[in-house]
């Protein structure tokens, strides 16, 4: 998508994909100003070990401990965090009004931090954070406690997935997990339990429905992937590297073409 943006403005810059493996991260980012790359985005694993390797972390990186954009400037790398307002858009877009409501993010990792942060600016009076492991959900839970933040985070198990209770009052579901894309299927949750007017959100993005995402379809609830939270930070990303926003609808009509949609 960012490569479709560079063709339509008719920029000779390229965007390419580079595998690199926990222990390079620190290479791979010293090496950055050294070949000239005007920036990169980071995504699974090295958001956070990123966040504790770059100095100077702009607003949303520091308040997530999470850095998925690094931009270089005159040799000097930024590390910045564009999947909160990528998320907070799409769900804007959804019509998603969390003002009052309970909303559910399952996982505890950068992506699930970005949630929590979109939850806590779309209003939502309450946040559960449900984890596998439930020491790093309430350690999430913390870090969005120590800012004074109006909703505070509840860590949970991922037996909260199965409290009719709980589930009874959500408003939105995040999957902010690797469930079902590493797995082959989702933990077990009580989809009927919820409202209907709960919309469930899965990070991830495919061609075909997610293991998070069928179920709920299945179930007459509102369910959607990660595409449009994906696009959203990438629009943004595009802006951070080359400080010219991409054309309109360019870099969502290359990625849902991938897509197949
Ligand atoms: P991460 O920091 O590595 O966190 C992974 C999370 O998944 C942790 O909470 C982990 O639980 C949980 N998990 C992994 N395997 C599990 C399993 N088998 N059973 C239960 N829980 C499991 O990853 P991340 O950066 O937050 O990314 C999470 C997902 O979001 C990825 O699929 C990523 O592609 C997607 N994402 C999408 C976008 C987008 O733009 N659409 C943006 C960001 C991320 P433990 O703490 O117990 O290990």
């Amino acid at each position: 998508m960012h490569n479709a943006a560079y063709a339509a403005l008719g920029m000779s810059r390229t965007y390419a994909a580079f595998r690199v493996a926990p222990a390079n991260l620190a290479a791979a980012l010293r090496a950055i100003p050294a070949l000239g790359i005007i920036g990169v985005n980071l995504t699974v694993p090295h958001k956070q070990t990123a966040a504790r390797l770059i100095k100077d972390l702009r607003g949303e990186a520091r308040i997530l401990g999470a850095v998925n954009c690094v931009v270089n400037r005159r040799g000097v790398l930024r590390g910045d965090n564009t999947d909160a307002r990528g998320l907070e858009q799409d769900l804007r877009d959804l019509g998603c009004d969390l003002h009052g409501r309970l909303a559910i993010v399952i996982g505890a990792g950068g992506g699930a931090a970005s949630s929590v942060l979109a939850c806590i600016r779309l209003g939502a009076s309450r946040i559960v954070i449900a984890n596998r492991t439930p020491a790093r959900a309430a350690t999430l839970a913390r870090r969005f406690s120590a800012k004074g933040a109006r909703a505070q985070g509840e860590p949970r198990g991922l037996d909260a997935l199965m409290d009719s209770e709980l589930l009874a009052g959500a408003r939105l579901i995040v999957n902010a997990t690797s469930m079902g894309l590493t797995t082959g299927r989702f933990a077990r949750l009580d989809y009927s339990s919820t409202p209907s007017d709960c919309l469930f959100y899965d990070l991830i993005y495919a061609a075909q429905p997610t293991e998070f995402i069928k179920p709920a379809l299945a179930a007459g609830r509102q369910a959607t992937d990660g595409a449009g939270m994906l696009v959203n930070q990438g629009e943004l990303a595009f802006k951070l590297f080359n400080r010219i926003a991409p054309p309109a609808g360019v870099m969502r009509a290359a990625l849902f073409d991938a897509l197949g949609r």
